[in-house]
């Protein structure tokens, strides 16, 4: 074990003026890290702007003898945001895209703005951000990237289309950049955190809401985020204390031959067999993935 210091570090958190990104920034800052402190500073529901946000976290860490900047920028014009880190601090290593916004609706009610401004917000928006500082990781031939993804993406959740859309999105985006970035020692990771925050008040039982304290999620990210991780392209549950990682898994599955065809009523015959998890797999890669679906041509050729 070694200490995990981020001195010559800078890193850039996404809607850091509350909640837990702001659980981040100042963790980053305590490990020494030169931070972005970014908040658009609007509502829950994306309305709004206010600076004050992120100036009041920067004051916080100064306070406690660290080092960080403002940022008033909405994600989705993340090159804004990376050039200010440039503009301040002069390199960038670490982006935490965290900010967020909630627009809960049933599918039947959801109207094409709450679904576009959750993509924007979350998708777009780290999408901007990450690819902004893209190319500089790659330069300096180090980069460590989380997005936040969300169980309600992982799992489902009533009311959440377009959050869970956009939170499993995410994921994908975590697991090609993995790929992409690996040989630049660019390093993606996703998590699901689970805080007490302004977007989950009402939503736990008394009592759990103060227990899931937004530093809880934290010092995963901040150890992700570290030259010591060598970790890239995972998913991890986080809260209230506790941590997991998932992976996918997949049935062993069925095969027919692929020359003789097969009927509706095979795949009914044969349905529990497919949806059966005994001796499930859990694919790294595409190539793992594809290893049982070519297996099955050529054992019939
Ligand atoms: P929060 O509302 O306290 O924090 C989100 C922050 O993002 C706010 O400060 C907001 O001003 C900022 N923001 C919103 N839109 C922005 C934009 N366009 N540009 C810049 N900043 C913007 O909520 P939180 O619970 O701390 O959420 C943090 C992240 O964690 C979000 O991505 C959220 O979806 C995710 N998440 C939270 C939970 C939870 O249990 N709290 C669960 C799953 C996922």
């Amino acid at each position: 074990m070694s200490d995990i210091r981020f001195e010559d570090k800078v890193v850039i958190v996404t809607g850091a003026g509350g909640g837990i990104g702001r659980a981040h920034a100042l963790l980053f800052a305590k490990h020494g890290a030169k931070v972005v402190v970014n908040d658009l500073g609007g509502s829950t529901q994306g309305e709004g702007a206010n600076s004050e946000a992120a100036l009041k976290v920067v004051e916080e860490i100064k306070a406690a003898g660290g080092t960080a900047i403002a940022n008033p920028d909405s994600v989705v014009d993340g090159d804004k945001i990376v050039q200010c880190a440039m503009d301040n601090f002069g390199r960038v290593d670490v982006v935490v895209n965290n900010a967020g916004i909630l627009r809960d609706k049933s599918f039947a009610k959801m109207t094409d703005t709450d679904w576009d401004l959750v993509y924007k917000v979350h998708v777009e928006g780290a999408y901007k951000v990450t690819h902004a500082a893209w190319n500089q990781m790659k330069e300096q031939n180090f980069g460590r990237i989380i997005f936040t993804s969300s169980t309600s993406g992982i799992y489902g959740n009533f009311g959440q289309a377009n959050y869970g859309m956009a939170k499993l999105g995410l994921y994908g985006l975590t697991r090609t950049l993995a790929i992409e970035g690996r040989k630049n020692n660019i390093f993606v990771n996703a998590i699901a955190p689970t805080g007490g925050t302004r977007m989950t008040e009402g939503l736990f039982p008394p009592g759990a809401f103060e227990k899931l304290k937004p530093e809880l999620v934290s010092p995963l990210v901040v150890y992700l985020c570290s030259e010591h991780c060598q970790e890239t392209g995972s998913l991890f549950e986080v809260g209230g204390g506790w941590m997991g990682k998932v992976r996918w898994e997949r049935s062993l599955g069925i095969g027919f031959n692929p020359d003789e065809g097969f009927t509706p009523e095979d795949v009914q015959a044969n349905f529990e067999q497919l949806c059966s998890f005994e001796n499930a797999v859990h694919p790294k890669d595409n190539i793992e993935a594809l290893k049982e679906l070519m297996q099955n041509i050529q054992k019939f050729s």
